[in-house]
């Protein structure tokens, strides 16, 4: 746990990672409370799961430990058992996380499948990680195509159907008895599919120390969670690393209650609504739903939340959208920054005056991160290099699944490599500037979209913008930007023009976008990333 002591410098300091010998996700984020405070809210629903008229139902720590003993019983009678694969396709609801605890309880491994995922995508899951169970809903089983072979288990939650038990029938079969724990800390416990951004996704497999650093990294960019009356909601998946491990499971560890997203496609409207209506204290919001949120005309007027902290991750959100929370949510966005293989580890904190337009933050208490050239040696300030972090660290994976040529050349001596570069002021801020497929070279220079991305959102016209290198017989490329235009906005010369005479007034001559294309929509990975390599492709 994060010592709640002195400056950033003092946390470095003081920061040892101590781990216990014995060491579980489900008894750290559920049981361990369920003993001490059974009644404790650790989730808020709507009863009817959709957005309106439905009341809203609290879930105890004790009621969640009971479910998901219940159904770990039930899995093994089925056969499930340590090491087992079992893959969860659920929206945020309370089975979904009674599934995780279940699995875990078992030592099997849990894998999260996202619910906007089609048919290939799962059914690449399914056979890669091997599974030997899926738990899922209607629409879950209406997405599988084929069953792949070893898929011996299927668990509905809405009722028993051809080829798929019922969820409520099995945990009614389970003893409510609690199992001890069975594993340490380096055992897999779950595996989270990479997002897919620069190719086919790969399985992170992570053992149940994984959680322990995000527990203080999620406390160190919520001002120090937990405070009274925090209470936690993401509108991400919590198939993802950033629902799961950044938000629902962090925050149920320090007794925090989740509220439960409500089904349904993101609208920042119904957003806003929510943190009011379900008195949400403390949000995970990843950039591009912020920039989605970002077209609400004052919203903290119209809708009277009261926000404590805001965390965002898994894209760079850029001064603009930094400052626009700071005015529109009236809190500093604490941005974060990991993988999904190694996260988190740079991030800031307001209450520690660790917070920087622009910068994506320092190195959470905890990591050694720095920002190293190709032969391992770290960079002088200002230097552009690759983010690296210093093994060992609780908070890295075990390994690519069944992926170990992958798994080798993730490494780089005592660094583990994130083919993301940076660069960090005199002060540690590291400022992202893109990952390095993405990186521009243009007439002898290296240019990160990051920042072009940034100054182009300052544009009153733009709502998203995504920066990619054009092939170019002169240059090598030339710098082209695809933006999609806010409401009320017709593309044409004249705002063609405009933007770049604007961008020429904030970056290097270089570094206008000699290109401008308007789109209707970007390719986004479903955990809301832009897919630049697709925009490459197109030209
Ligand atoms: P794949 O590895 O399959 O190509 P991916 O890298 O997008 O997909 P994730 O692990 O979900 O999969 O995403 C991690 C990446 O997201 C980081 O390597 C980085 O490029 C980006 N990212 C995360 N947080 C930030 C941030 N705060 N600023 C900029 N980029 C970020
Ligand atoms: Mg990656």
């Amino acid at each position: 746990m994060l010592p709640r002591i002195g400056d950033y410098d003092g946390l470095v300091r003081a920061f040892r990672w101590r781990l216990p010998d014995r060491y579980n996700i489900a008894h750290h984020a559920c049981d361990a409370w369920a003993a001490r405070a059974p009644t404790r809210p650790a989730l808020y629903h709507r009863e009817n799961g959709l957005r309106e008229n439905g009341a809203w139902r609290a879930v105890s720590y004790g009621a969640l430990a009971a479910l998901s003993n219940r159904l770990a019983h039930a899995l093994a009678a089925k056969g499930i058992a340590s090491g087992d694969r079992v893959a969860i396709l659920l929206p945020q609801s309370v089975e979904v996380l009674a599934s995780h605890f279940a699995v875990y309880k078992l030592g099997a491994i849990a894998v999260p499948l996202a619910g906007a995922f089609g048919f290939e995508a799962i059914a690449y899951r399914l056979r890669d990680s091997g599974a030997r169970a899926l738990i899922t809903d209607d629409e879950g089983l209406a997405k599988l195509a084929d069953r792949p072979e070893g898929l011996g288990l299927v668990v509905c939650v809405d009722g028993a159907r051809p080829g798929a038990e019922s969820f409520s029938e099995l945990v009614a079969a389970g003893r409510d008895r609690s199992l001890p724990v069975v594993s340490s800390p380096d055992d897999p416990a779950l595996m989270i599919y990479t997002s897919g951004t620069t190719g086919q996704p790969k399985g992170a497999l992570h053992g149940h120390r994984v959680l322990l650093p995000h527990v203080s990294g999620v406390s160190f960019t919520h001002d120090f969670f937990p405070q009274p009356e925090d209470r936690m909601w993401t509108p991400s998946d919590w198939a993802w690393a950033g629902g799961l491990l950044n938000t629902v499971l962090p925050a149920l560890a320090l007794g925090v209650p989740v509220v439960v997203q409500p089904k349904g496609r993101f609208d920042p409207e119904a957003a806003f609504a929510l943190l009011a209506e379900a008195r949400v204290r403390n949000v995970f919001i990843p950039p591009t739903a912020l920039k989605m949120m970002r077209a609400v005309e004052r919203p903290k007027e119209r809708f009277g939340f009261d926000l404590r902290t805001v965390g965002t991750a898994g894209e760079a959100l850029g001064a603009e959208t930094f400052e626009w929370g700071r005015a529109a949510l009236g809190v500093a966005v604490n941005e974060f920054y990991g993988q999904t293989e190694c996260n988190y580890v740079i991030g800031s904190n307001a209450a520690l005056g660790v917070a920087r337009a622009g910068a994506t933050g320092k190195a959470v208490p905890g990591h050694g991160v720095a920002v190293i050239d190709a032969d391992g040696n770290p960079c002088p300030p200002g230097v552009m290099g690759q983010i690296a972090v210093r093994r060992p660290d609780p908070v890295m994976f075990l390994n690519y699944w069944n992926k170990p040529e992958a798994t080798a050349s993730k490494y780089l001596g005592e660094w583990l490599v994130t083919g993301d570069l940076a660069r960090m002021d005199e002060d540690g801020y590291f400022h992202f500037l893109g990952r390095d497929d993405d990186i521009i070279t243009s007439a002898g220079y290296r240019i990160g979209p990051a920042e072009i991305e940034d100054v182009l959102l300052r544009h009153p016209s733009v709502q998203i913008a995504a920066v990619v290198g054009k092939p170019d017989v002169l240059r090598t490329e030339i710098v082209k930007a695809f933006l999609v235009l806010r409401p009320g906005f017709e593309p044409s010369e004249e705002l063609v023009a405009d933007i770049q005479a604007f961008v020429r007034t904030q970056l290097a001559a270089y570094e206008y976008p000699r290109e401008i294309a308007f789109v209707d929509e970007m390719p986004m990975t479903t955990t809301g990333k832009v897919i630049r390599r697709l925009l490459r492709d197109r030209e």
